[in-house]
Formats: structure tokens, C-alpha cells, sequence
């Protein structure tokens, strides 16, 4: 098997089920006490948070640089950020190490095609909904149409995602608001919504609503076993 590098930590709370998905999907495939091999650099987001209010993407950018070479240097063959969010600085991180950068564009584009979606809804933070670092490779690489909540919704994803879900807090009231954004952007034809934000599968799930999900850690890390199993390069 390859080794598996990782920027984790963004939060941690979505790293946790990286960890477990990663493993668990090794043994399903290779069995007995087979475990993924992979190194990660898991950061404090504290610092990362702090720098994307003031839209300090340059700082953001050297931080994931350092993780991205930490990772390379102690053995990984590809690496993977394990956030949506922070691949808006996906191009500074892979031309900082000779390794592969795993897209997350590339991952929920090979689960919408397994499901054959062609029209996504897409939740995440403010910056993945409104900016197009991860919507531009999903349409002009992939070919997908991509829609995203009207603006007040969106403002209620991207609080809850830094104020609840990385902080570990699960709130009814917000599920049940997320639930109807869900079906909001399902009444206006998607074939899928992507949770395009690592934390969004603790708050909702499949049996939750009535369109498809594309949950972006699972797609990652679908996308990751392929990659240590030698099924892509
Ligand atoms: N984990 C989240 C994401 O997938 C948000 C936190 C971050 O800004 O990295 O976008």
C-alpha cells in the first residue's frame, strides 16, 4: 500500500472521521489488521481561523505550505487537505512538494458520476460557496452544473460550521434548518447536494432528506483509497 499524507485538523472534528473512514475502508478492502498507512500534520486551527477573518490568505497559505512539506518529508506519496475550505490555497500546497495533491474537486466529481449527478447543490463555508476555487474545477473540468443557497441561508451555513461543528456542538434547531436548505436547492432539480464542508455529515445524513448526499469526506477518502490501493496516480 501507499502512503497517505494528510493536513487534518481543519477541524479536528472532521479529521476524527477521516481517521476512522481511511481505516476502516483498508480493512473492508485488505481485511484481517491491515490499517491505512499515513502521515498527517494535524494543525491548530486556532491561528488558521483567526487568519481567514481578516482574509490573510497569504498567511493561510505559508501555514499549509509548511504542513504540505512536513507531510512529504516524513514519507507520505500524495497528500490530501482535509478541508474544502482551505483548497482555495490548493495550488500554493501542491507546487510546495513533489508529491500529488488529492483535489477534493476530483473526489466529489468521481462520487457524483458514480451516482450519475449532473446537477449538484453545493453547501460549505462562505468562501466555498461564493468563491469558485472548488466550483470552477467541478464545472469546467467535470462538466457538473453547480447552484448554492440563496445569500441569507448561506450566511446561516458558514456561522454554524466555525460556531457549532468545529466546536463539536450538535443543535436540533440547526439541523432542521439545514434540512430545509437541503430540500430548498432538491425543489430546484439537483440531482445531489454536496456537504462541502468536512464538518456538515455529523450534523445530517442521507436518511435526513429526500435528495441524494455527496458527503465530501466520504468522496475524499474514496478518492485516497484508490490512491493507496494503486488504482490512480
Ligand atoms: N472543514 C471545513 C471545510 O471543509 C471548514 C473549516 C475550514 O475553514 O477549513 O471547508
Amino acid at each position: 500500500m501507499r502512503t497517505l499524507g494528510i493536513i487534518g485538523g481543519m477541524s479536528w472534528e472532521s479529521t476524527v472521521t477521516y481517521y476512522r473512514l481511511l481505516n476502516e475502508g483498508v480493512r473492508n478492502i485488505a481485511g484481517g489488521l491491515h490499517s491505512c498507512p499515513m502521515v498527517m500534520h494535524s494543525v491548530d486551527f486556532g491561528p488558521f481561523a483567526e487568519k481567514m477573518e481578516v482574509n490573510d490568505w497569504e498567511g493561510i497559505a505559508e501555514g499549509l505550505e509548511k504542513a504540505a512539506k512536513s507531510v512529504a518529508g516524513g514519507g507520505a506519496d500524495a497528500l490530501i487537505i482535509a478541508t474544502n475550505t482551505m483548497h482555495k490555497e490548493a495550488d500554493r500546497v501542491r507546487s510546495a512538494v513533489d508529491i500529488p495533491l488529492l483535489h477534493m474537486a476530483d473526489a466529489i466529481a468521481m462520487a457524483a458520476g458514480k451516482i450519475g449527478a449532473k446537477k449538484l447543490g453545493l453547501l460549505g463555508t462562505a468562501f466555498t460557496m461564493e468563491q469558485d476555487f472548488l466550483s470552477r474545477p467541478l464545472r469546467e473540468k467535470h462538466g457538473l452544473e453547480v447552484i448554492v443557497p440563496p445569500a441569507e441561508e448561506r450566511s446561516f451555513v458558514h456561522r454554524t460550521i466555525f460556531d457549532e461543528l468545529c466546536c463539536g456542538k450538535i443543535v436540533d434547531r440547526t439541523k432542521a434548518e439545514y434540512i430545509g436548505i437541503i430540500e430548498q436547492l432538491a425543489a430546484q432539480g439537483v440531482d445531489a447536494v454536496v456537504l462541502g464542508c468536512t464538518e456538515i455529515g455529523l450534523l445530517v445524513g442521507k436518511d435526513d432528506v429526500s435528495v441524494p448526499l455527496i458527503d465530501s469526506v466520504q468522496a475524499h477518502v474514496d478518492l485516497a483509497l484508490d490512491y493507496v490501493f494503486g488504482k490512480i496516480d
